[in-house]
């Protein structure tokens, strides 16, 4: 027979369980509202106060891994041929800077190109997204993909492609000379600037910290230019940094072996050409993109 104590204590142990759960509960409610509200939206342009508690509350690449969830993949017949195009600078050239001509296409010829793809349909993929595409030989239902590259962390990636890339809901890919943004040096990105376009969706990879030709580099310097960009990266981007490209395209066997050993999942070159995981995955072909191509050259360039 149970007494009036056993009763009582009963009912507090039922009490307690049912706070417990409600706990429990609450707590789930609450992490899952501070999940969605954390998720930065996909391309979308952020305030750079948000950028900093975008950085804290998610993991590197949460934006991209939210971006990929609404793509449904589709397995290929045969090998995917994907088109990873190479930019450089997008600004009206200066006289002075005639000797670069081929790397300075103007935001008038850019916003064609861009304007071109988007209406062709191609959606722009982030390099996690290039890496699946390449391994795993899937395409989006009913889209063709194209990785968009720019090198070298010129100043105009924030004030000329950025606003055109975010008109068009695009993504695109700088590949960042660190030691350049680590220096403020003249010309360069900045820490700021690449954070708040990496939380408006932009991605950035490794460039080595001072571009020297990694092909004419000592075993050490080459490790010492990958590695400690790659840091720089992943710390102050708070990142896994996944690709690189190789300064001036330079590079030798043992600049790809050093790049795995490192993390690197992707290279990028500048053979000319699509790329296919069968060139591996460290050495792949890029098409250039002149301030010459128009747009009906370029969409039939990289049609596989
Ligand atoms: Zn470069």
């Amino acid at each position: 027979m149970k007494t009036r104590q056993d009763i009582r204590k009963q009912k507090k142990n039922q009490q307690k369980r049912l706070s417990a759960l409600l706990a429990i509960l609450g707590l789930g409610a609450l992490l899952l509202f501070t999940y969605f509200w954390s998720q930065p939206s996909q391309h979308s342009v952020k305030q750079p106060t948000e950028t900093i508690t975008s950085q804290s509350d998610s993991s590197s690449s949460s934006s991209e891994s939210t971006k990929t969830e609404k793509v449904n993949w589709v397995k290929q017949d045969t090998p995917v041929k994907l088109p990873i195009l190479m930019y450089h600078a997008i600004h009206d050239m200066a006289p002075e800077e005639a000797a670069s001509a081929n790397n300075i296409i103007s935001p008038e010829v850019f916003n064609a190109q861009m304007q071109a793809l988007s209406e062709a349909g191609y959606y722009t993929l982030t390099p996690e997204e290039a890496y699946k595409v390449l391994t795993e030989n899937v395409l989006p239902d009913n889209k063709k993909v194209v990785w968009l590259t720019f090198d070298d962390s010129i100043w105009d990636f924030y004030s000329h492609a950025y606003p055109i890339l975010t008109k068009y809901q695009m993504t695109a890919t700088n590949n960042v000379i660190t030691g350049l943004v680590q220096n403020e040096a003249a010309g360069s990105l900045t820490l700021p600037q690449i954070l708040e376009m990496q939380a408006g969706g932009m991605t950035f990879q490794g460039h080595t910290v001072n571009h020297p030709s990694l092909a004419d580099a000592t075993i050490d310097t080459q490790l010492s230019e990958l590695s400690e960009s790659k840091t720089y990266l992943d710390t102050h981007l708070q990142q896994k940094t996944i690709a690189v490209a190789y300064p001036s395209g330079r590079y030798t066997p043992d600049t790809l072996a050093i790049a795995e050993e490192l993390g690197y999942k992707l290279g990028v070159t500048t053979n000319n050409g699509l790329a296919s995981l069968s060139d591996g995955l460290l050495s792949l072909n890029r098409v250039r993109v002149f301030p010459t191509t128009t747009p009906e050259m370029l969409l039939q360039e990289i049609t596989p």
